[in-house]
C-alpha cells in the first residue's frame, strides 16, 4: 500500500513546472503545523492515445469546493488548474499516474490564525496500480471497524478532503493494521457505519446496495458517485441510507470505493467473511 513517488517527474508549483527536489517549502510554513491545506486525488487510465483523466471535473470542483469551506482563495481559475493537472499528466510520460492537487498555506506567520500566509497550489503526478494488489480485487481484503469514529458534522467538516481530516484517517488505519486488517472502517458519531481511512462503503443486501448518506460525515466520493450512477444504469437497486455495524455482519457484500482503491471487495468485517467471502456479483 502506499503509491512509489516518481522523484524524476516535475512537479506543477505555483504557475510554472519545477524539478522535482526544487519543489520544496520552507520548516514555518503554515500547513505544516496547523494542517492549513487541502488537497485532491485523481487518476489517469491508460488509453490508446495516451493517459486520460477520469472525473477531472468533479476533482476539481471539490477542490475548489474544499478551499471555500476552509477559507482559502486559491490563487488560479478552475481552468488554470484542470489544464494544470493535464499537462502533469502529459509530461509525466506514464501510461497510468495518480494525480495529487494539492493547495496549502505556506511561510509568513506563526499562528493558529492563517491569514497571514500565502497559498500554494502545486500538482504531482506518480505512476500507479492497483492500490491493494491485483489478488485483493479478486478475492478482497480484510476490514475492521474502528475504535475511532469519523468527526461529529459540527467538528471538521467531512466533506471537505483538507489534510487535518486526514489525521482522522491515519488513526483508523494504523489501529487496523494492528489489529491485522488492510483497512479500518469508522463509525459516525451516532454509531452507524461512515466509511474507511480513504474509501467509501458499500453493502450488497439481497441484491440491492446501501451506502451512507452523503449527510453522515462521509467525503463525497467521486467513485462513490460513479457507482450510484453504474447501478441505476444497470437497473441495480441502490439507496443512500444510513448503515448499522450489524449489517457489515449479515450482508452478501461489502465494498469500498475510491480513486486510489477503484472497487475494492471486502472478504471479511471484523474477521467474520462477509457472505460466501470472495467478491460477490453486485461487486463485480
Ligand atoms: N473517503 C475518504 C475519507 C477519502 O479519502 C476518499 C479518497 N479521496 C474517499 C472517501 C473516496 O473519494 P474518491 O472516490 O473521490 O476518491
Amino acid at each position: 500500500m502506499g503509491m512509489q513517488l516518481d522523484r524524476a517527474g516535475d512537479i506543477w508549483f505555483d504557475g510554472e513546472f519545477v524539478p522535482w527536489g526544487s519543489a520544496t517549502v520552507h520548516v514555518s510554513t503554515h500547513a505544516l503545523h496547523y494542517g492549513s491545506s487541502v488537497f485532491e486525488g485523481l487518476r489517469a487510465y491508460a488509453r490508446p492515445d495516451g493517459p486520460a483523466v477520469l472525473g477531472l471535473e468533479e476533482h476539481v470542483r471539490r477542490l475548489f469546493d474544499s478551499c471555500k469551506v476552509v477559507g482559502m482563495e486559491i490563487p488560479f481559475e478552475p481552468a488554470a488548474v484542470s489544464a494544470a493537472v493535464c499537462e502533469t499528466v502529459a509530461r509525466g510520460g506514464h501510461e497510468a499516474c495518480y494525480v495529487r492537487p494539492l493547495v496549502f498555506r505556506g511561510a509568513g506567520t506563526l499562528g493558529v490564525d492563517p491569514t497571514g500566509n500565502p497559498v500554494h497550489v502545486c500538482v504531482a503526478a506518480f505512476p500507479v496500480g492497483r492500490y491493494f494488489g491485483e489478488e485483493a480485487v479478486e478475492h478482497g481484503i480484510d476490514v475492521g471497524v474502528s475504535s475511532w469514529r469519523r468527526m461529529a458534522p459540527d467538528t471538521h467538516p467531512a466533506m471537505v478532503k483538507s489534510a487535518a481530516n486526514y489525521l482522522n484517517s491515519q488513526l483508523i488505519l494504523l489501529e487496523a493494521k494492528r489489529h491485522g486488517y488492510t483497512e479500518g472502517l469508522a463509525l459516525d458519531v451516532d454509531g452507524f457505519v461512515c466509511e474507511a481511512s480513504g474509501m467509501n462503503v458499500f453493502v450488497g443486501l439481497q441484491g440491492r446496495l446501501v451506502t451512507p448518506p452523503l449527510a453522515d460525515s462521509i467525503l463525497g466520493g467521486v467513485t462513490r458517485s460513479y457507482v450510484l450512477q453504474l447501478a441505476r444504469d444497470l437497473g441495480i437497486e441502490c439507496v443512500e441510507q444510513r448503515v448499522s455495524r450489524e449489517m457489515l455482519h449479515f450482508a452478501d457484500e461489502v465494498f469500498l470505493t475510491g480513486t486510489a482503491a477503484e472497487i475494492t471487495p471486502v472478504r471479511s468485517v471484523d474477521a467474520r467473511p462477509v457472505g460466501a467471502g470472495s467478491r460477490g456479483p453486485l461487486t463485480e
